[in-house]
Formats: C-alpha cells, structure tokens, sequence
C-alpha cells in the first residue's frame, strides 16, 4: 500500500480524506493556502506544505505548486478529493507525469466525462438510457437548429459542452426564442469554459436528480452501490442528499444499476465515479458523469458500510476490488444535510470566526466537519462548512434523528443555513418523500422569510 498520500483539497473533505489514510496506515501531507494556515486538519496532518496565498487559482488550483509539494514530501499519490483539480484531465495527466498516482480515474476518462457532449454520446454507446435531443452538438446553421428543436419538442435546454456547477444552461419554450438563446449560451460557454459548444435536450419538467455510485478496479471489475436522491436543490446546488430514493421501484433502480456498472465495465473506467440522472415517470435519463468522490458519499457509506475514500485509494494502488455486486446490501436509511456559512433564506455568504461550536452526535449521527470554536471560516471558498448525516433503519428513524440532531447543533458568530434544515426536516412533502428538483424554490418563494427567528445557531 502506498506509505504517504498528499491531499490536494482543503475543509471537510481534506480531514475526510486524512481519516481514511490514518485508518489504513498512511501517512499524510496537507496543502492549503495561507488562508487555511490555522485549521486544524492541517495540524492533525503528518505534514503540511503552503502552496500559496488565498485565491484558489494560486493555491488549490496551482498545478505546479502542488506537484513540487508532492515532490518535497515524497508523498506517492495525490488525492484529489472533489471540486478544485478533481475533475481536470490535464492534472490526472502532469501527475502522473511526474511519477505520482492520481488517485482517481485515467486523465482519458475525466476528459472524456467532462466534455457532456463526448460523455453522452459514450454513454449512448454504453447502454445507458440519455435525455431525448440532439445528436452531439449543435450546428452552426439557424434552419438545422430549429429542425433539430421541433423533433425534440419544446420545452428545450440548451446546455454548454464544457459546462458545470449548474452553469451554462437555458431553458426556451418557444420557436422564437430558440436561436437568442442558443447565440446567448454560446457566448456564455466560450466564455466560462473555454468552449462554445453548446447542445440541446428536451427539458424535462418535474424530475427527480437520482444518482447511482460506482466503484470500478482496473482490473475490469465494477459494482454499483445503490442511488442517492439529490433533488433537493437551489440553484442547481444540492441542499440535501438521501439514500435509498423514496418510493421508487427497486426493479427499476436495480435495471440502472447494473447498467451504470456495466458502462464502467465497457469504457474501463477505473476509480470511484457518479452517474448523475433525472428521474420521472419511472424512466431514467442520463445527464452527466463525475468522475471524483461527491460531497454526498456518506449517506452511500451509512447504508453499505463500504468507505468510499478507502476504496478509491485501494483501486488506484491496483488492488482488486474487494466486493462483488452481491456483497452489497443496502440496510437502513440515510439524510445529509449540508451545512453552510451563508444567510439562511437570503443565501449570501457569511464567513468570519465561529465564536461557538456545539456538534450534535449520538445514536445514528455523524459529522463531517473542520469546523470548531475559534475557526475562522475565509471568504475565499466555497462556503459548505460541514455535514450532518443520519442513519435510521427506517427512512422515518433517519429523519427523526435529524430533527434531534439540528436541534441540538450550535453554530454562533457567523450565519449558517441550519434554520432552513430544520424547517425541511418537518416539511410535509419532504417528510411524505419523492419530491422534485422544484419543490425547494417553490418553497422558498412562496414563503420567503420562514422562519421569522431564521438567525443562525438560534433554535
Ligand atoms: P452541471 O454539470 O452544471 O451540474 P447538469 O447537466 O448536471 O449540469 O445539470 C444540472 C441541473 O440542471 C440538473 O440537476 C437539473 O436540475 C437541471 N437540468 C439539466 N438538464 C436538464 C433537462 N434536460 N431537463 C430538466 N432539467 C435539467
């Protein structure tokens, strides 16, 4: 097994990552920026490099600066954890190149996943069922595109190639609307991803976001480890995440599944890796891959026991996988509520220093977190600051848990969105299951300043 592992991430899934790699005897190195100086994952590291200043484009983003990291310590493979790095092909690429192992997918995998355009169209190949819409991406000629939409059906999306993060999409449901928006998103997409390409799907309604994890060895091996349903969302950003899905038919699911799994088998895929769907009227409709560990791997780690982040390091030291498909039993039911430093129903940013930390646990709860008394959170990133997760043997169970378990937390001297966890977590629609990627901001706008005592850590 590798002997020391360099973590190029920062927050709750750089300590994340350490605790799997200490749990196997790894050593560990840390980079951050000096931003993140003083948090305490960083001391709990065996070492830890400064990689630069705040911004994440001289820091978590400075392929060199990492690299040489990598290189001073020694360390032998350099763990991604997600966003940042994780999902750039030229990394896995100069990684590699400098006789480390990028613990993750091959670089030709990322690439070819994170180009939607390419990523369907092998995904077609694979078997797995995609949203209706143009083959590829679109053509340059006005009269084509208008074609390509009336065979579709409106309501169409337009969707960038390169695009991510919920950006780079536009939805038209007329014919003359159609060419102004896709002028526009190219444009757009030219401009955020370096790449015009733009294509179009039939817009679905009222869909589910179901997605399905896979483990997949080099050695041709894959399995899949149930779903996970993330729909409830703002702004295309997940709030929380659940699995199993409320009320969808095992058989269906298990169909997809397998298919998932066989696609990773086709592709030789390799690594840990997400396959992203809509779901409505029991029909599944691919609409992207990720190739890293999610956010939202916990609640998948509650129900089968697997460590998700101890597999990716086993698989990308070559070893086997160590479980078949039919090891895997899902038992139980879990809720990820994720935690951010933001104004609870005005959803602007709120970092600054943490006066008061009060972590809830007990029976069935686990934290994700670096969080603490005293943290300083940096205006500089992301603004996740944690994870609560529960575990029910019912999805009932699971919830109840996480009322407790919100009630009890305590998050002072910044703003987080813990109030509107808690409002969730009595929603009757939530609670009844099965709800939509729209229900969260229908909520939000038909009743936009619940609670009245929305103040962060306040209960
Ligand atoms: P990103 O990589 O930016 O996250 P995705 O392709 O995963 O982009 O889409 C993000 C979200 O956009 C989905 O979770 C869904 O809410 C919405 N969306 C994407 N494609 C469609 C579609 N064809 N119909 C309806 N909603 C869609």
């Amino acid at each position: 097994m590798f002997e020391k592992i360099l973590i190029a991430n920062r927050g709750e899934i750089a300590l994340r990552i350490q605790r799997a790699c200490r749990e196997m005897g790894i050593k560990t190195v840390v980079v951050h920026s000096e931003a993140d100086r003083e948090a305490k994952y960083v001391k709990l590291a065996d070492e830890s490099v400064c990689i630069g200043p705040a911004p994440s484009n001289l820091s978590y983003l400075s392929m060199p600066a990492i690299i040489s990291a990598a290189e001073v310590t020694d360390a032998q493979a350099i763990h991604p954890g997600y966003g940042f790095l994780s999902e750039n092909a030229d990394f896995a690429e100069r990684v590699e190149q400098s006789g480390f192992v990028f613990i993750g997918p091959r670089a030709e995998s990322i690439r070819m996943m994170g180009d939607k355009v390419s990523a369907k169209h092998a995904m077609i190949k694979a078997g797995v069922p995609c949203v209706p819409g143009s083959e590829g991406a679109l053509p340059d000629d006005p009269k084509a595109i208008v074609q390509i939409a009336r065979k579709v059906g409106y309501p169409v999306i337009i969707k960038a190639a390169g695009g991510g993060g919920g950006r780079g999409m536009r939805v038209v449901h007329t014919e003359a609307a159609l060419l102004n928006a896709v002028t526009m998103t190219k444009a757009e997409a030219g401009a955020a991803f370096g790449n015009p390409e733009v294509y179009m799907e039939k817009f679905l309604e009222n869909p589910r976001h179901v997605e399905i994890q896979i483990l997949a060895d080099e050695h041709k091996n894959a399995i899949w480890l149930g779903e996970r349903d993330c729909s409830m969302q703002r702004r295309h950003q997940k709030v929380i995440e659940e699995a199993p899905a409320p009320g969808i038919p095992r058989k269906i699911i298990e169909k997809i599944g397998n298919r998932c799994a066989e696609a990773c088998r086709k592709l030789g895929y390799r690594g840990a890796g997400t396959f992203e769907f809509l779901y409505e009227n029991e029909e599944f409709y691919f609409i992207e891959m990720n190739t890293r560990v999610q956010v939202e791997h916990p609640v998948t780690e509650m129900i089968t026991g697997v460590d998700i982040v101890q597999e990716q390091i086993r698989i990308a030291f070559g070893e086997k996988l160590r479980y078949r498909q039919a090891d895997i039993e899902l038992k139980g039911h879990s809720i990820e509520c994720r935690i951010n430093a933001e104004d609870p129903f005005k959803f602007t940013p709120s970092p600054g220093r943490i006066v008061s930390w009060h972590a809830p646990g007990g029976p069935g709860i686990r934290v994700d977190s670096h969080a603490y008394a005293g943290y300083f959170v940096p205006p500089n990133y992301d603004s996740m600051i944690g994870k609560v997760i529960s575990y029910g043997a019912t999805r009932e169970q699971a919830i109840k848990r996480m009322q407790i378990a919100l009630s009890e937390m305590v998050v002072e001297g910044i703003q987080t969105n813990i109030p509107l966890h808690r409002e969730l977590m009595i929603d009757a629609r939530f609670i009844e299951g099965g709800t939509n990627i729209h229900y969260l901001e229908q909520k939000l706008a038909d009743k936009p300043d619940l609670p009245k005592d929305a103040k962060a850590g306040k209960k």
